[in-house]
């Protein structure tokens, strides 16, 4: 099967355990704190609520992992673009050093809970390599790395022949490798965290699409179609498919597009030499070329895109051109499946929290980053409703601040990809790679 006949499916929901069990909204319900969005963020969040026995109610327009959490390559990447230092200078003292031990954890924290709560999501923590794609990104990840490292992360400088053991890519000659890296079958960790959440009382809702919120005798009072809900908090963790259920949240990132696809399985002598022991791969183009296995041993290969399907040919070509740089030992291979999603990214590539007003929370734009960070922020969510004071988050509570010329760049957005490619081949030229 070549790639223009390559399924348009989300691969995740044909390897995904069962969905928890979901009703569409229809009346009227009352819980101390609704979740508006179910992605990562939103389960995270109910999750850590209902542990501490708050009521909640948490809905999705469409359904568990619908978004972004369900379509993602499911690389636990550890570490942020800044320095702990940069995060220092951005965030503050206070909530940046709070960030950085949190950062430091994050990935250990995501898998143990993968354990505590049991989630089934064929969670593997062998490390990541993230490559530079020029000499010029080498040294930015020199320094990134020393940085990290001598703040207590796992890292290690590879170059030479030590980026092609580590990875198989003859595409690079530095890179970092984290150990605290790994992946997950992101949508069964989604329905996993929903499921646990579920089974300590939280009620989930499908096909319920918030379309206002106001306050109403003293409580926030969310509708949707066929029904209403009343709470005393609200969480909206809707990220890049956000509507305009809160004036101006989707004006605060841009929604780009990531581009996605799995190839037929390897044979266990392509999987012995292309990312051996199932490490994940990113490099540090524009256009993030980013690989790892499934569980069945095929490989899944992403990198930015133009729109919501892989139809359009210059999406897929990208895609197979990205796959034949990184492993040009994979050139030509079958293409299973194709399918595309949403990122939230924002100005500084950092999540924002917001407070927007007494009682409603939301924490938005993981630039990328949301398979370890969305948990960040899921416990920070629920943290704060549980009382922790603001300035004990790792996130400081920022105002909701619409980008200039949003609905202008929103329009440019399928622009972007081709946009990125051309500058990350020039680059190559002008600097030579890694
Ligand atoms: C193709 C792709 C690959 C990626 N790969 C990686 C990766 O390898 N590593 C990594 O760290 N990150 C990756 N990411 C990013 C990561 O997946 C996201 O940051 C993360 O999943 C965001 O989770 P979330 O819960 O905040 O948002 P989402 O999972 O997008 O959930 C938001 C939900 O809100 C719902 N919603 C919106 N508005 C409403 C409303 N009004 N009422 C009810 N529900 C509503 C939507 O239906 C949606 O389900 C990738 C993203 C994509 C798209």
């Amino acid at each position: 099967m070549e790639g223009k006949d390559a399924k348009e499916e989300i691969h995740w929901v044909f390897t995904a355990s069962t969905a928890p069990k979901c009703a569409k909204l229809e009346g009227t319900v009352d819980v101390d704190v609704l979740v508006i969005g179910a992605g990562l963020t939103g389960c995270r969040t109910a999750l850590g609520l209902a542990d501490a026995g708050v009521s909640v109610a948490m809905v999705d327009s469409k359904g568990i992992g619908w978004g972004a959490s369900g379509r993602s390559g499911g690389q636990c990447n550890p570490i942020w673009r800044q320095t702990p230092q940069e995060l220092v200078e951005r965030l503050g003292e206070r909530h940046g050093e709070t960030l950085i031990k949190t950062t430091l954890t994050a990935a250990d924290d995501l898998f143990s809970d993968i354990r505590k709560y049991d989630v089934d999501c064929d969670a593997v923590q062998a490390g990541w390599v993230q490559a530079a794609h020029t000499r010029r990104a080498a040294r930015n990840l020199s320094t990134l790395g020393k940085a990290w490292a001598a703040a207590g992360a796992d890292i290690v400088e590879l170059d030479g022949g030590a980026v092609r053991a580590a990875s198989g890519s003859p595409a690079y000659s530095f890179a970092l490798r984290h150990a605290a890296g790994g992946h997950v079958q992101p949508l069964s960790l989604t329905r996993g965290y929903a499921r646990t959440a579920a089974a300590k009382g939280a009620q989930l809702f499908n096909d319920t699409r918030m379309a206002s919120l106001e306050r109403v005798s003293g409580k926030w009072r969310a509708r949707s179609d066929k029904g209403e809900i009343s709470a005393e908090n609200v969480v909206l963790t809707t990220n890049a498919y956000t509507n305009d259920v809160w004036r101006g949240l989707r004006k605060t990132f841009l929604p780009l597009v990531s581009n996605i696809m799995a190839t037929v399985p390897l044979s266990d002598t392509q999987q012995q030499e292309i990312l051996p022991g199932k490490v994940t791969i990113s490099d540090s183009r524009l256009a993030i070329y980013y690989s790892r296995y499934d569980r069945d041993g095929r490989l899944i290969f992403g990198c930015v895109g133009s729109s919501d399907t892989v139809k359009n040919p210059g999406d897929l070509a990208r895609l197979r051109r990205g796959l034949k740089t990184v492993f040009p030992q994979l050139a030509g291979i079958p293409i299973f499946r194709k399918w595309a999603g949403r990122i939230a990214v924002t100005p500084e590539m950092m999540p924002h929290l917001h407070e927007p007003a007494p009682g409603v929370l939301a924490g938005i734009g993981f630039s990328g980053r949301g398979i370890a960070m969305t948990s960040v922020m899921g416990r920070a969510l629920s943290a704060k409703l549980l009382g922790t004071c603001a300035d004990d988050l790792p996130f400081p509570i920022v105002p909701i601040t619409p980008l200039p010329f949003h609905g202008l760049t929103r329009r440019l957005i399928p622009l972007v990809a081709p946009a990125m490619t051309i500058k990350d081949r020039f680059d190559t030229l002008i600097d030579g790679t890694s």
